[in-house]
């Protein structure tokens, strides 16, 4: 039975470091179990629009260390509608493809849910996305990547700080988790991180003032989580403007390049564990479910579970940022 599987793989949402890594265990792991793999372009658009080549263990070579995804990656409007998802069925089947590997975030999770629940397809998916957002795993492909680039780029900007003994709100990623800008202040020694978690609880930007920055230091450095509900790095960076016109305040907005870059070792380990993983649980009969990894241990989370937008962030974590930041 289990010859006849044969799994498109795709990459789609936001794209992350490791996410070749995740295509090559997927395809390396299926060729091995004598299963047929056929690589999907651009995400959900591939399966609507049609763009599907089959794969062979060559076209996964070399690519391990690369950042992006050989697959192209995108946003797919048309999958948002039952038509969309009817078309991409039928090109599915068409292409003789009976199972999926879906290597995305949230929205694409929430994506392969709503697909498995119209259709009769297995899918595994695999939490890439650099903002760990996803419940039911510790992390995800791509966020140690984040984590580095984003604490390799504090570095530097602390360097001006210090020489011009300035305030900096430094903007990270993390589409309304706080997790980049917690972990990233707690890797490059900032003085403070703003994160939507706890916004509601309290006003982080008033705390920070009163706990009395800059105080002993003559350069502070905060670490902003892009969202709303922060206001983001340009937000706050207005109030302190209008609020205490005393400091010298700056902005910087690290941008796309969080996204980039060749994937940290962890990441690349990661996404070959998940990718091998993803394609086991085909091969065991498991539908529907995201791979993810508790305390070291590849677990199997139902995609209901996985969507679920209230990840839980360390709390104690912002109260030790501070502490070390005496
Ligand atoms: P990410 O996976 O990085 O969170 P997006 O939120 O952009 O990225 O989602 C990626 C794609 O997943 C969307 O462009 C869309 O094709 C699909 N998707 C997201 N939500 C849904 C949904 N509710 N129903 C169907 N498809 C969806």
């Amino acid at each position: 039975m289990n010859k006849k599987l044969c799994i498109g793989v795709l990459t789609s949402g936001g794209d992350a470091p490791g996410m070749n890594a995740a295509i090559r265990a997927v395809t390396r792991t299926a060729i091995y179990n004598g299963i047929e793999v056929k690589g999907i372009m651009r995400g959900y658009k591939g399966l609507v629009f049609n763009e599907i080549i089959p794969f062979k263990t060559e076209n996964v070579s070399n690519i391990i260390q690369r950042g992006g995804t050989i697959l192209k990656t995108a946003r797919c409007d048309e999958f948002r509608t039952p038509e969309g998802r009817k078309t991409a069925y039928d090109n599915m089947v068409a292409a003789g493809i009976n199972a999926l590997v879906v290597i995305g975030g949230d929205g694409s999770m929430t994506g392969a849910y709503q697909f498995a629940r119209e259709f009769d397809v297995p899918i595994a998916a695999m939490p890439g996305t650099i903002d760990n957002d996803l419940y039911g795993t510790d992390t995800t492909i791509g966020y140690d990547t984040a984590l580095n680039t984003i604490m390799d780029a504090v570095d530097k900007i602390r360097d001006t700080a210090t020489s011009h003994e300035r305030l900096f709100f430094i903007e990270v990623m993390g589409r309304s988790a706080g997790f980049l800008a917690l972990n990233g202040a707690i890797a490059s020694g900032a003085e403070a991180a703003i994160i939507p978690e706890m916004y509601t609880e309290a006003d982080q930007l008033d705390e920070l003032i009163s706990n009395g920055m800059r105080k002993s230091k003559n350069s502070s450095i905060v670490l902003v989580a892009e969202s709303e509900l922060t206001g983001g790095a340009m937000g706050l960076a207005k109030r302190v403007q209008e609020e205490y016109p005393q400091y010298d305040v700056r902005v910087s907005i690290l941008g796309h390049l969080q996204r980039g870059g060749s994937p940290t070792a962890s990441d690349r380990i990661l996404a070959s564990r998940m990718g091998e993983a993803a394609v086991n649980a085909l091969l065991d009969g498991q539908r529907n479910v995201m791979i993810g990894i508790q305390n070291g241990n590849l677990v199997n989370v139902p995609f209901s579970k996985a969507i679920r937008d209230d990840k839980p962030i360390d709390r104690s974590l912002m109260n030790m940022v501070k502490i070390l930041s005496i």
